[in-house]
């Protein structure tokens, strides 16, 4: 029954147990430190009586010393530690799968939540850059055609301690594998961080926006992962009014939007979420975001051969995106079980690119194929069972 511990409500508990614990032991709710800025955790410790002083102390245990267990805070006053011992937990989220890709560029991790259900968080390192794909939702409800995520289904959303243990995740491996980090040092003799946070894993972020933007407020907090907001992109399928609000917030992060289609007959094929969001909407947020907060958005076009790849569905995205602080990333189609597209090959993607420059002076990349033997590539992410 170890595990009962880490139960927040008597809810999370199997239904067989529910009854016995509402009469035997009366479960309070602990908290998820990791679902606590700084000022929620100062707070809480003042209205144990404790001096908020002991925030800073515990909060660099939390995020620069990446502790494990409040074992490992020798300095946080015995009596805090019980207190925080009964009344939380550290919700690190334990590995059930790690596997490294064999070009050796991708680990990806298959982490277990309190529930038992699993999410997928992968380490990637590009060229002079070490960075964290992490995950919004268990699944997604979107359902687009070509992604392995939208193949599961959707079945919950992640608090943001879940979301911010993911980067913590990544940060400790930085730490106990520095080989992971390649050439990221600043310094060489300082301790290799984590600086690149993509929200690109399993799940829409804006439709989880508030638990999002809690844990990148948390990562961001500079007393502790310090992660710079140019560093962290969110990665959308198109929420339109997820977009509305991060413009009207001014949220300090780079947007990505994934696109694949200039039309929105052929959108609503490949993103059945265009149906509720109409391409015009969708522009129509994205040129109010740039107007807002003067940020360039980055447009995602999943390159599918034959559906989205030939030179006249380049121009049509040239024309879409006329006169928007744009930049276009190409992502060749990874394959997955439920879509039988084959990706383009690199010369046309080349000769999309080419177009892109030449007629329309809109820069673009064609993404790296990282991590496809392990299924750890864009939309590759699901969870078998
Ligand atoms: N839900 C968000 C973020 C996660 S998906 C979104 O859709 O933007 C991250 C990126 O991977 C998106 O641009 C998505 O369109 C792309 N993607 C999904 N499945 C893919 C596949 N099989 N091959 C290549 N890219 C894919
Ligand atoms: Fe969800 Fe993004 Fe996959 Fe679409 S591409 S199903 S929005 S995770």
């Amino acid at each position: 029954m170890v595990w009962l511990k880490n139960l927040r409500t008597r809810a999370e508990a199997p239904r067989y147990l529910q009854y016995s614990l509402s009469i035997t032991v009366p479960l309070t709710p602990r908290l998820n430190l990791y679902d606590l800025s700084r000022e929620d955790l100062r707070l809480l410790l003042v209205r144990w009586g404790f001096s908020g002083t002991h925030t800073e102390r515990l909060w660099n245990y939390l995020y620069l010393q990446l502790a494990e267990s409040f074992d490992a805070m020798p300095l946080v006053p015995a009596k805090l530690r019980a207190r925080l011992g009964t009344e939380t937990f550290l919700g690190s989220l334990p590995i059930a799968v790690e596997t490294d890709s064999s070009d050796g560029f991708t680990r990806k991790y298959l982490l277990q939540l309190n529930d038992d259900r699993r999410i997928e968080t992968v380490l990637m390192r590009f060229t002079g850059r070490v960075t964290a794909c992490i995950s919004s939702q268990v699944g997604c409800a979107m359902g687009c055609v070509f992604c392995a995520t939208g193949q599961m289904g959707y079945t919950r959303h992640l608090t943001p301690g879940e979301i911010v243990a993911q980067a913590v995740h990544v940060a400790r491996a930085l730490r106990t594998q520095p080989q992971l980090e390649n050439a990221e040092l600043v310094m060489p003799t300082s301790a290799p961080r984590l600086r690149n946070v993509v929200l690109m894993g399993m799940g829409e972020p804006l439709h989880n926006y508030d638990a999002v933007m809690k844990a990148i407020d948390i990562l961001r907090d500079p007393n502790g992962l310090g992660l710079a907001a140019e560093r962290i992109t969110l990665s959308t399928v198109g929420v339109v009014p997820g977009i509305l609000r991060l413009a009207q917030e001014k949220r300090p992060l780079h947007l990505a939007v994934s696109l694949h289609a200039a039309n929105q007959a052929e959108r609503a094929a490949l993103v059945p979420a265009a149906k509720k969001w109409p391409l015009d909407e969708l522009m129509a947020a994205c040129r109010f975001y740039s107007e807002q907060t003067q940020r360039r958005i980055f447009y995602e076009w999943t390159l599918i051969e034959g559906k989205n790849d030939s030179p006249a569905h380049a121009r049509a995205v040239g024309e879409l995106l006329r006169g928007l602080p744009a930049q276009v990333n190409l992502i060749p189609l990874n394959p997955t079980e439920g879509f039988d597209g084959v990706p383009t090959r690199t010369d046309a993607a080349r000769q999309f690119q080419r177009i892109l420059a030449d007629e329309f002076a809109l820069p673009s990349t064609v993404r790296q194929r990282r991590g496809i033997d392990i299924a750890a590539g864009c939309g590759q992410l699901a969870i078998a069972g």
